[in-house]
């Protein structure tokens, strides 16, 4: 090949190469305004300072996870101590209270800017009138109750299902999909309930993938959680377990090394967990999920699309290099359901679809996750995906390239391999 002929195919790439920066400025310029908690450290420490202070507790307290929960925050007047509340909003705190449950960890408290109003975290963690202004919505839209074959069981495909072992969570998120579980008190499942749904997996040899839920299972004490793990890993058609927690996100200091001393014991374990904004992920989720990784065991992230919180396609995308960052691997993106009580976090299918758009090409294929609307009555996850299949004819597809260039490509009916290779 001659020198000139080389240049040019260097003067080409050159050429793309700029074609492709210039995809990526509007992002790159947007990022530097989403707020990142690996980038927030001095001022949650500042709130956890004060909130120390006015909990009366020690920076060994909050690295307890025990005390975390016991000191969530539940009540107004400790509320406004820690965030500013005007008196409007005091007055609507009180009247969710009592109506729909709250309760927020003072870790979690600790990553709410308490001078904006619609602080992501905030909007996460502290009710507003919205809940019950905003009518609509259904108590149960996925009909749990009729696909509950035994114990606390919820099935809803052919080789898996979910035990739910609790409805207590370290914070009870204002946008929770399960709101008709949580109820007004904590209530781990019963020993004879959870019996009966291992007692279940034990009779039915098709399941090979049990997942266990809530609430959030890790509020569990740990000899409990490993009594349950006990018994299905005693399964043999048991394949693995997985289990689905926000406290890697609302109460990292649940993550203790006994924790994950005890819970690679009964490999393979895979963990999901729930951030929807990179606020969440900080310093001390870092290391809560650096430490489950270590113990080699996979982490994926349930994000839930939410109106006003991350349904942008730059906070979406900059969620998700974040996560990467710490380890967990973006799994789903769930579109909101209709649940009573939540409906102002909303959005239409379209801010999905749009934030896949712009994940497809102009990101790692790592970085992307499904989109997901979950069928009505409990009749399963159904992946949305822009179109990138056009049209079709006898011996062609049209194909639409990430950046929206449409290809015609050569396709053919797939012959008898036996016949070819002879
Ligand atoms: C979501 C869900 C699962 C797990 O689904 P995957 O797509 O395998 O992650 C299993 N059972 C029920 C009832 C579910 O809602
Ligand atoms: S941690 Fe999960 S189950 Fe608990 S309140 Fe939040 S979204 Fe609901």
């Amino acid at each position: 090949m001659t020198e000139k002929k080389d240049m040019s195919k260097r003067e080409i790439s050159l050429q793309r190469a700029d074609e492709l920066k210039s995809k990526i400025n509007d992002y790159l310029e947007a990022r530097e305004n989403i707020q990142k908690g690996l980038e927030l450290e001095e001022e949650f420490q500042k709130s956890k300072e004060n909130i120390l202070n006015i909990l009366g507790g020690t920076e060994e307290d909050w690295d307890d996870y025990k005390w975390q929960l016991k000191n969530r925050i539940r009540d107004v007047e400790t509320l406004s101590k820690i965030i500013n509340l005007s008196d409007k909003e005091k007055q609507e705190v009180k009247e969710i209270t009592g109506r729909y449950r709250w309760a927020i960890s003072p870790y979690y408290a600790s990553l709410i800017n308490k001078n904006d109003k619609y602080d992501p975290i905030k909007l996460l963690s502290v009710p507003t009138v919205a809940e019950i202004v905003n009518k609509g919505g259904e108590r149960d839209p996925m009909g749990e109750e009729f696909t509950n074959p035994a114990g606390s069981v919820t099935r809803r495909y052919p080789d898996r299902l979910i035990i739910n072992v609790t409805n207590e969570c370290a914070m009870y998120c204002r946008h929770c999909q399960r709101r008709r579980n949580i109820g007004q008190k904590d209530e781990h499942r019963s020993n004879e309930m959870i019996q009966q749904s291992i007692d279940y997996i034990r009779d039915n040899p098709e399941i090979r993938d049990v997942l266990i839920t809530g609430g959030d299972p890790l509020t569990l004490p740990t000899h409990r959680l490993e009594w349950i793990l006990k018994e299905l890993k005693s399964i043999q058609h048991v394949e693995y377990i997985r289990i689905g927690s926000r406290t890697l996100v609302t109460m990292p200091q649940r993550i203790t090394d006994e924790l994950v001393d005890v819970l690679k014991k009964y490999h393979p374990i895979y963990i999901n967990t729930h951030f929807n904004h990179p606020k969440e992920v900080t310093k001390e989720s870092k290391a809560a999920c650096e430490k489950l990784a270590n113990a080699g065991i996979p982490l994926g992230n349930q994000a839930v699309l939410l109106n006003g919180i991350n349904n942008d396609k730059f906070v979406m995308r900059c969620l998700n290099h974040e996560l990467l960052k710490v380890r967990v691997r973006p799994y789903y993106i769930f579109h909101a359901k209709h649940v009573e009580g939540t409906e102002h976090f909303n959005t239409s299918v379209d801010d999905g679809l749009e934030i896949m758009e712009y994940l497809r090409g102009y990101t790692s294929g790592l970085a992307i996750p499904t989109y997901i609307v979950n069928a009505p009555k409990g009749q399963g996850k159904t992946p949305m995906l822009p179109e990138y299949l056009i049209s079709r004819g006898k011996d062609y597809i049209m194909i639409r390239t990430w950046e929206g260039k449409v290809i015609k490509y050569a396709n053919y009916p797939t012959q008898d391999f036996k016949e070819i290779v002879k």
